[in-house]
């Protein structure tokens, strides 16, 4: 073997291809199963992410405010990498790459720096800060290192810097969002509460959601309703921004303005139950109005109730439009459902999400059949089998709490299904499999502009069903004999 100067390289073992044949057919079977079953101290392919990830999505989701991770450099550009390889947009954030002197003497003369940098340089209406592993190991206390570098005038008095603890050790991107957005409404609407004042504004928490088409529809469904919504991290133009030779650091997010004043909102929603949880509770603490808590509105289901809350805490009736759109959902359904029904799926993805993939493959009389829960508690996991329960094609599901790909794959090697709903980390899973993967999560870094098309909503329900049902028919023409092979499908 020659290396890429020509020169031979001698392997460090050597294996017949008899033994490699022998490894890849075994690891297909019962007994290898049953040994990964058993696996306790290693995590291979766990999918979800860090923390401080999650916290980076939410800093992006505000006008004018940029990122600013306390810790390392190298975690900085992996989230950064990932949210530019999923939206294929650029993801403005700055680190105070702390290195070894940091990690022995603590971060705070990296983040004074860093802040006073990055303010100069960039003039951001906000920096929202966020911590890496390194910071959290050696017990860095943000808010006296935030504080002094007030008292120090490294930072401009009236300059919000909402900061969130986000170690990597714990949790996932989920809770990292959760902890970043519940700092980012502390600090914007702290002192902004007005007795008696009511913006007339219907607030959302999305949740850590990486599809701007999801937000654009959010946006589409307020419009329809003739009413004036307020999305609580508004990625939309941010990770969508239009190509015009203009080059903008901070395109789009929610007002601050805005967002300061939602606290005396008429009503606030999340569709983030678990990936906003803490915010959430403190929002039910603290904002003037209804708050409610509800399902993403993946599906029909959730799409109805989604909608009949906007209508009874708005007093606007539900519009003829979305009605419209909902029998044309329907239909659509109706229309497509042999080609789904009974066909059994491998799932996995954030808990919000998760739980609305399985309740749109119920309403299609598919069948989530393997079901992963990787990061999610014993609560999440009760939830996704009571939602099981609720329907026949539940009967099937098994639920895999806090297994990850690997196990995903024994699974699908051994009692096989049709296809996965899943993101892109599923792929090697899929090809192994010989079954199609749908990527409705994050991060989808192998195809274009699937952050661009709504999966919530009626019209969303309209996408993933068109999604899955011409791919099961392009299996069909790709596999059937010529006899079968008909123009009529
Ligand atoms: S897990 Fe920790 S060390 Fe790894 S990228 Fe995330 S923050 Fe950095």
């Amino acid at each position: 073997m020659a290396n890429n100067l020509g020169l031979a390289v001698k392997p460090v073992t050597e294996t017949p291809e008899s033994e490699k044949k022998r490894v890849a057919e075994w690891i297909n079977t019962e007994e290898y199963k049953e040994l990964n079953f058993k696996r306790e101290a290693l995590v291979v392919m766990p999918p979800h992410t860090c923390q401080p990830l999650g916290a980076e999505l939410v800093a992006h989701a505000f006008e004018g405010s940029l990122p600013f991770v306390h810790g390392s450099q190298g975690c900085a550009s992996y989230y950064r990498s990932t949210l530019n390889r999923h939206f294929r947009e650029p993801a403005p954030a700055v680190s105070d790459s702390m290195t070894e002197d940091g990690a022995v003497f603590g971060g705070q003369n990296n983040l004074h720096e860093g802040l006073e940098n990055c303010i100069a340089l960039y003039k951001p209406k906000m920096v929202s800060v966020f911590t890496s592993c390194m910071p959290e190991i050696i017990g860095d206390d943000l808010t006296s290192f935030i504080k002094n570098a007030r008292n120090a005038g490294l930072v401009p008095e009236e300059m919000p810097v909402p900061y969130a603890n986000t170690p990597s050790f714990n949790g996932s991107h989920i809770h990292g969002y959760d902890a970043m957005l519940l700092s980012i409404l502390q600090t914007l609407t702290d002192g902004k509460k007005v007795e008696g004042r009511c913006t007339g504004k219907l607030n959302l928490i999305p949740g850590f959601d990486a599809n701007t088409g999801n937000f654009r529809e959010y946006k589409r469904i307020f419009s329809e309703f003739g009413i004036e919504g307020l999305i609580l991290g508004d990625i939309s133009d941010v990770f969508d921004s239009p190509l015009d030779g203009e080059y903008r650091t901070y395109p789009g997010g929610t007002p601050l303005e805005d967002a300061a004043d939602s606290i005396n909102g008429k009503a606030t929603i999340t569709v983030g139950p678990r990936s906003s949880a803490k915010t959430f509770k403190w929002v039910e603490d603290n904002y003037a109005g209804t708050n409610e808590s509800m399902p993403m509105p993946l599906g029909i289901a959730n799409t109805d109730a989604f909608l009949m809350k906007i209508a009874e805490l708005t007093g606007h009736e539900v519009p003829e439009s979305l009605k419209a759109e909902r029998g044309r959902a329907v239909d659509a359904m109706t229309d497509a459902h042999q080609y789904i029904h009974g066909k059994k799926f491998a799932v996995y993805g954030d808990p919000d999400q998760l739980m609305g993939y399985i309740s749109f493959l119920l309403e299609m009389g598919a069948v989530p059949y393997h079901v992963l829960i990787n990061k999610g508690t014993k609560k999440v996991a009760k939830e996704v089998q009571a939602l099981l329960d609720s329907s026949p094609y539940g009967a099937k599901a098994t639920i895999y709490h806090k297994h990850d790909l690997w196990h995903l794959r024994s699974l699908l090697m051994t009692d096989p299904v049709d296809a996965i709903i899943g993101d892109t980390h599923g792929k090697g899973l899929a090809r192994d499999a010989g079954i199609p993967l749908f990527r409705f999560g994050f991060p989808i870094f192998d195809r274009v502009n699937l952050h661009r098309r709504p999966i919530i909503g009626y019209q969303g329900a309209i996408n993933m069903l068109t999604e899955i049902c011409n791919k099961f028919l392009d299996i069909t023409d790709e596999t059937c004999d010529e006899r079968h092979f008909e123009i009529m499908r």
